[in-house]
């Protein structure tokens, strides 16, 4: 049998652990109530109880690489500490990476999650074709990742690939990073919602006023089925999103010319209704994208992985491992990384 690694993804409200060898085949994938509110070392215990379970089961002769974690946060990877946490509450400047290597007595790599994603899209997904990618995951956030020559780009402290707090409106909406007009206010799950109660609140949008009336939840999913019944108010949210999308990929493909830019999370599922207004400004804006575009109708270019065939085009795409993209990228961790170490005295 192959050795294999233990990817984990710990989101605010899942925790999921998977075993996957290093052909990509999942020996056992676990999933669970992250239960951060319990607290930091509840959650830990759950973590390394669980990890331990499944690591049991396949770690004879020395086969289990390590363990890859994948954490909505900012990583600094030579100390192995989590900084900037918003959805875990108290992990700030705790040791987690050896506490966990402590208890576990195997080689632990923590993660930013978007980056674990990209990585994930690239191994075994979207990316699997190409060398260097970006990836966006449009979730409750946006988040970013780049992969170049197979390997995560972390830049100078580990904070590079902040790609939704790029910004593509100079006045706009107020962001939490202190920024003003982030991607992230226009092209996340939670922008969608908002832009929705905007629309109603100017009494613009009478069908998703009575959405909403149904489920005062208002999910951007909802919203999407709207737009996908023609509903104009809902359309015209999505290409709003798309224009956003648009104007930050427009820029990272003339900084880049990456062969391949990767669109994940939960509203990715609304590429139909935002993607012909983000290729539509992503033509507007960026020369390089004319000057590499694939010649087949744009549209088609999401139904095709095949890198092959357009090894020379920009190929903009969507995701194509859903939720599971963080945990193989965190599993793939071990495999191919070499952990960054102060020099030990000789
Ligand atoms: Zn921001």
């Amino acid at each position: 049998m192959n050795s294999f690694a233990i990817g984990v993804d710990l989101g605010g409200t899942n925790l999921r652990i998977a075993a996957v060898d290093t052909t990509g085949k999942v020996l056992e994938k676990i999933s669970t109530d992250a239960e951060v509110a319990r607290g930091r070392d509840y959650v830990l215990d759950e973590m390394c109880n669980r990890v331990r379970t499944v690591a049991g089961k396949f770690g004879g002769d020395g086969r289990l690489t390590g363990i890859g974690i994948g954490v909505p946060g900012i990583i600094d990877r030579q100390t192995g500490l989590v900084h900037e946490s918003p959805n875990l509450p108290g992990w700030r400047d705790y040791p987690v990476r050896d506490e966990i290597e402590r208890r576990l007595r195997t080689n632990v790599i923590l993660e930013n999650d978007a980056n674990a994603a990209a990585l994930g899209e690239k191994w075994l997904g979207a990316g699997s074709q190409v060398s260097d990618m970006c990836m966006l995951t449009l979730g409750t956030g946006v988040g970013g990742g780049l992969v170049l020559d197979g390997k995560i780009w972390h830049g100078m402290t580990g904070m590079a690939g902040e790609l939704g707090h790029t910004t593509v409106d100079p006045d706009g909406i107020k962001c939490g990073c202190g920024n003003r007009g982030c991607l992230e206010q226009y092209a996340s799950a939670t922008a969608v919602k908002r832009m929705a109660l905007e629309a109603i609140s100017r009494g613009e949008a009478p069908e998703l006023a009575k959405a909403m009336d149904r489920d005062p939840e208002l999910s951007s999913k909802a919203i999407y089925q709207m737009a996908a019944q023609r509903d104009e108010p809902a359309r015209q949210i999505f290409r709003a999103v798309g224009q956003s999308l648009g104007i930050a990929l427009a820029n990272l493909i003339n900084v880049f010319n990456l062969p391949m830019y990767v669109i994940g999370g939960g509203v990715a599922n609304a590429w139909d209704a935002f993607a012909p207004a983000m290729l539509n400004e992503i033509q507007k804006r960026s020369f390089v994208y004319t000057a590499t575009a694939p010649s087949r109708n744009a549209m088609q270019i999401e139904k095709s992985n095949d890198g092959a065939s357009s090894r020379q085009s920009t190929i903009i795409t969507r995701a194509s491992l859903g939720s599971d993209a963080g945990l193989f990228g965190a599993a793939r961790l071990p495999m191919i990384t070499i952990r960054v170490q102060s020099p030990t005295p000789q």
